[in-house]
């Protein structure tokens, strides 16, 4: 049985989908939609934890995120392709899901894996409403389902975004769902390998983004999101 939502967020790593669109789910969640979060990878190549650590911190910051389900299809960290095997997962979740909208990876980014899961998102949101693409999920037929629309989140690398969510409300709670991330993240006295993302100064730059975006909505902290095609709207008035 498939188990609907309105959003589904996919990114590639555990905690991707935290850093750029915490704010957002939470905000979906309290004004009572329903999110799911697809992982693409464990991350297992991660420099810091394990991936049973990041199973562990995933389903924390889930909690705090206040999401239906969580998933990982476990593809390859670093080296997974757009081959059909590793697509069809992907259709397989979107379809069990039937979200009408899919937060995707940001279109380009410091790590490749970003990019990457960009395009291999928006390819298997596109197959997946293919009919003669055949799926079935513990043992049930799926029905084909296309979302209606694919928002690619922004990540390390500044893009412009064409829509902005005001999140200042929950930035408290989305730095919480983001420091569910033990290994990952800043964490006085915490021992590990140092990498891009696992100092103080990372927090003060993911506060220092959500400041930079919300300011041009008038907002104190603000995500952004890219489209992939312009929005048709009947009411111009419904937009300011
Ligand atoms: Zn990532």
């Amino acid at each position: 049985m498939a188990e609907k939502v309105d959003i589904l967020a996919i990114g590639a790593h555990p905690d991707d989908v935290e850093l750029s669109a915490g704010g957002t789910i939470l905000k979906s969640v309290a004004q009572g939609k329903k999110v799911a979060i697809v992982d693409l990878t464990e991350g297992e190549l991660g420099s810091r934890g394990t991936v049973r650590s990041r199973y562990e911190e995933a389903a924390n910051a889930a909690q705090i995120l206040g999401v239906e389900h969580r998933e990982n299809i476990r593809l390859a960290d670093g080296f997974f392709t757009e081959d059909r095997d590793s697509l069809v997962r992907l259709i397989k979740a979107i379809r069990h899901y039937q979200p009408e909208i899919v937060l995707a990876n940001a279109v380009e980014d410091r790590h490749p894996d970003h990019g990457r899961g960009s395009s291999f998102i928006s390819r298997a949101c596109f197959l997946s409403g293919l009919l003669k693409i055949e799926t079935s999920r513990n043992g049930e037929d799926q029905e084909k389902w296309r979302p209606k629309v694919v928002y690619h989140y922004i990540q390390d690398r500044y893009i412009k975004p064409d829509i902005i969510i005001d999140v200042s409300e929950f930035r408290e709670k989305k730095m919480d769902a983001i420091l569910a991330y033990e290994t990952q993240f800043y964490k006085e006295g915490a021992k590990g390998p140092k990498t891009p993302i696992s100092g103080k100064d990372f927090i003060a730059f993911l506060e220092a983004r959500m400041r930079q975006v919300g300011r041009d909505i008038g907002a104190e902290f603000g995500e952004g999101f890219t489209v992939e095609r312009p929005i048709g709207v009947d009411d111009l008035t419904t937009l300011i």
